[in-house]
């Protein structure tokens, strides 16, 4: 005899968007433009009670959920066929205590809405550089920004998270309810259920010096290796990037960067304009073509690294790195600067160290960011030939990078497959794994870093 289990229709207030619907394309569609999601079904929950009841529908008819805010890291998500891609879109709202130096938002929310009212009061979080990600999505997976090597990682900010689990509840995890889980939440990623919302510290900022060092790329060799010389002179309220872009000719990329190559050098300093223009010197005394640095309200630095403020198709790479000798820099320029051929769009060296490098006992799952350096490389992928032959050359980079590497990679800047032992030491892919076992035993959360 056949048993035939009973599944419940799936009833929201939001909409339930499936193959061969009027907007399915739109509904599936990822922030990468690259990426063709083709999921079982496209879920908008209307608020904490619709994502209980599509996790509760999914299970019983024997569905996956795989949360997604923007699809900017949709790239290692494995067949969407057996899931159900639950969009927190409709999860609006960000609250700010002022008094308390504390936020928070719920899962809707993007780094953009927060940040220019934080800055109207003074105040920063720990975003990073763009304003166009989920507080929630990256805070997950860590949460590398501007004010990483003072404040360190954005998800060792989160006081509480919300979600709701594989049983259907909402469950609020912080230091004394759920304290496993919470750990495991802050770098584990959407491993572990739905987060309907998060409640973070705030750090007091009310103007950074910040800005770009614009120069020819043809000195990318002079000037990254200045970059480099000079970084071990910076305080931990520096963070920096060295890098090299070739911009597109794209009529949405603003003048004088359309279709112009540069080396650059983009800083962000917790401290005031004097002191900022001395700890800068070396490197403006190469002569910057262009200089946009300022003293500026917190808000301003939002788009600093200039990346794309639209969905954009792309290919990417990246590897923590450790220590880089003059000769690495070379072989880097070799393979991805001004007489390499390289089509990348961009090619960053993100500085690390400082807070970053610092663990400490409340600190959750991603304790801290091994390595000296964080290597992300960018290709435009408009079509499959394109998309090839940028993969190709972020494969050479990568393995040009190969000798340096520091032994761990970082989610969030990871867009591949690969399994969670990438990023985590033994011990603490084992507490992870543990946590899984436990809160979402069958494996209903299909996250894109899954935890295997
Ligand atoms: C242009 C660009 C710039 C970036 N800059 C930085 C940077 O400076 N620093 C940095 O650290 N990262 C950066 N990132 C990486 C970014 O933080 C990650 O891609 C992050 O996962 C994006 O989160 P999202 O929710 O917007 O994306 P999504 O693709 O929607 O989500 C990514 C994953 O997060 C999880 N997730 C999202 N929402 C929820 C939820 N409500 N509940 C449970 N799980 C959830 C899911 O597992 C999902 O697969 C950048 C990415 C891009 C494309």
């Amino acid at each position: 005899m056949t048993i035939i289990e009973y599944v419940p229709r799936l009833r929201t207030r939001g909409a339930v968007v499936r193959p061969g619907d009027r907007n399915w394309d739109s509904a599936r569609q990822a922030w990468n433009l690259a990426v063709d999601q083709r999921p079982a079904a496209v879920a908008f929950p209307a608020d904490e009670a619709d994502v209980a009841s599509v996790v509760r529908y999914a299970r019983a008819a024997g569905l996956r959920v795989a949360p997604q805010r923007t699809g900017h890291n949709a790239v290692p998500l494995g067949s969407l066929e057996d899931t159900i891609i639950l969009r927190t879109d409709a999860l609006q709202g960000v609250e700010i205590d002022a008094a308390n130096r504390c936020a928070r938002v719920r899962s809707a929310a993007k780094w953009e809405d927060l940040v220019p009212a934080a800055s109207d009061l003074g105040l920063a979080g720990l975003h990073g550089s763009t304003g166009d990600v989920s507080v929630v999505g990256y805070t997950l997976g860590g949460g590398l920004g501007w004010y990483a090597r003072k404040h360190g990682l954005a998800a060792n900010r989160v006081t509480a998270v919300e979600l709701v689990t594989a049983a259907g509840e909402l469950v609020r995890a912080d230091a004394d309810n759920e304290p496993e889980l919470f750990w495991a939440l802050r770098g584990g990623g959407g491993n572990f259920g739905v987060v309907t919302a998060l409640e973070f510290d705030l750090i007091e900022q009310a103007a950074d010096y910040a800005g770009v060092l614009f120069f020819p790329w043809e000195r990318a060799d002079e000037v990254l290796h200045a970059w480099r010389e000079w970084l071990p002179t910076t305080p931990d309220e520096i963070t920096s990037v060295g890098r090299i872009m070739q911009f597109p000719p794209f009529p949405d990329v603003p003048e004088p960067l359309r279709g112009n190559t540069f080396a650059l050098v983009e800083a962000v300093y917790l401290g005031g304009e004097d002191e900022g223009r001395e700890l800068l010197a070396p490197l403006r005394a190469l002569g910057p073509a262009i200089d946009t640095f300022a003293t500026v309200p917190p808000a301003a630095i939002a788009e600093l690294h200039m990346d794309p403020p639209k969905p954009v198709p792309g290919v990417t790479g990246s590897r923590l790195l450790g220590e880089l000798s003059p000769q690495a820099i070379d072989e880097l320029l070799a393979v991805a600067g001004p007489a390499s051929g390289s089509p990348l769009l961009s090619v960053e060296l993100r500085q690390l160290g400082g807070a970053l490098a610092r663990s400490a006992p409340e600190h959750g799952a991603i304790d801290m960011l091994a390595g000296e350096y964080a290597y992300f490389g960018v290709g435009i992928a408009p079509a499959p030939e394109i998309a090839a032959a940028n993969a190709r050359q972020l494969d050479r980079v990568a393995e040009t990078l190969a000798p340096y590497d520091a032994g761990r990679a970082y989610s969030n800047f990871t867009e591949s497959n690969g399994g969670i032992d990438r990023f985590f030491d033994d011990e603490t892919a084992a507490r992870l794994r543990a946590v899984k076992a436990d809160v979402d035993p069958d494996g209903l959360f299909q996250a894109n870093h899954e935890i295997d």
